[in-house]
């Protein structure tokens, strides 16, 4: 292996350090604490693990976590309910709802009526919208983590070449509008495309987001490329990535592992954009980009 390891595990320790630092000068000037409401249809046991973890580092952080665990079997119009009472309730700053829904739910629906302005997850179309229009909005925590990592990695991104393998709305197309936006140039792949290692050949940045385990491969990668692996895969009982790690070691300049690359980063950014959200909401000053 030649490649250095990109530890995320530590940048998202220092991440949700930074936003704890925040939290009783905001206490001071509001009263209070930010707020972060989770809700979380149903048994599912794996999202069960996720909304207990995501409370735990918002307390940890200093913040307010309110759990709301409505049964597998609630109504469309109940879960609406919900969440415009959280959205009305002036201690929440922040409205993540624990995907996926159950199938008689509406999951569209339900993400279209949280507040824009609460919406930490950045799922809503809205903030999607001002995503692309360089508008402040709030952006999907995985991809944030992922420019965070690149940033304190290669510095300045500009005229970098990216390629962005996987578009779904959570990470594949944001992760595409932050490059964009940081002058990189980028192209998105994705099931239909033609002969992927011929573009990764030529990519300074390889962010793979696709779900199948170990499908980059080191020989279809430029010499000293950074590869962000946000695949999370259980084979065998544990967690792999999407990219097949001991070639792309070899090849690459720097890479995330998985587990420890870019999931801790997932968390620490939900928290990174609650305490933004209670700032903007509460009209308290905040210089978000030193987070
Ligand atoms: P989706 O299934 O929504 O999207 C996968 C994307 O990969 C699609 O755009 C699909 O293309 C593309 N794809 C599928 N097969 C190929 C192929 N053979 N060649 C090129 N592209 C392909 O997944 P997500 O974006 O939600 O997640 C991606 C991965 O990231 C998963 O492993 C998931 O577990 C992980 N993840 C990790 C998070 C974290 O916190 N670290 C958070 C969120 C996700 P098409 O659009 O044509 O179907």
């Amino acid at each position: 292996m030649s490649a250095e390891l990109i530890d995320g595990k530590s940048f998202a320790a220092g991440l949700r350090a930074r936003v704890a630092e925040h939290v009783p000068a905001f206490q001071k000037v509001t009263g209070r604490v930010p707020g972060l409401a989770v809700v979380l249809v149903g048994e599912d046991p794996a999202s069960a693990v996720y909304v207990r973890s995501k409370g735990k580092a918002t307390r940890e952080a200093g913040m307010e976590s309110f759990e709301h665990r409505p049964a597998a079997n609630v109504s469309q119009a109940e879960l609406l309910a919900l969440v415009d009472t959280l959205n009305a309730d002036p201690a929440v700053d922040g409205i993540l709802v624990q995907l996926p829904l159950p199938n008689h739910l509406d999951a569209q629906e339900v993400l279209l009526r949280i507040d824009p302005d609460k919406d930490v997850d950045g799922f809503h179309p809205v903030n999607a919208g001002r995503l692309v229009t360089g508008l402040p909005g709030f952006v999907p925590c995985t991809p944030l983590g992922c420019l965070m990592l690149l940033e304190d990695r290669l510095g300045d991104l500009s005229g970098l070449d990216a390629v962005v393998v996987g578009r779904s709305n959570i990470v594949g197309k944001p992760m595409a509008a932050l490059l964009t936006a940081k002058s990189c140039t980028v192209t998105i792949a994705h099931s239909r495309t033609r002969n992927l290692p011929h573009y990764l050949r030529h990519a300074d940045i390889v962010v793979a987001a696709v779900g199948i385990d170990h499908f980059v491969q080191g020989d279809w990668l430029k010499p000293g490329a950074t590869v962000i692996d946000v695949g999370i895969n259980r084979v065998d009982g544990k967690l792999t990535g999407d990219v097949d790690f001991d070639s792309a070691a070899s090849v690459a300049g720097a890479i995330t592992p998985v587990p420890g690359g870019v999931g801790p980063m997932t968390i620490a950014c939900l928290l990174r954009n609650t305490l933004v959200a209670a700032h903007r909401r509460e009209g308290v000053p905040l210089d978000e980009r030193a987070i």
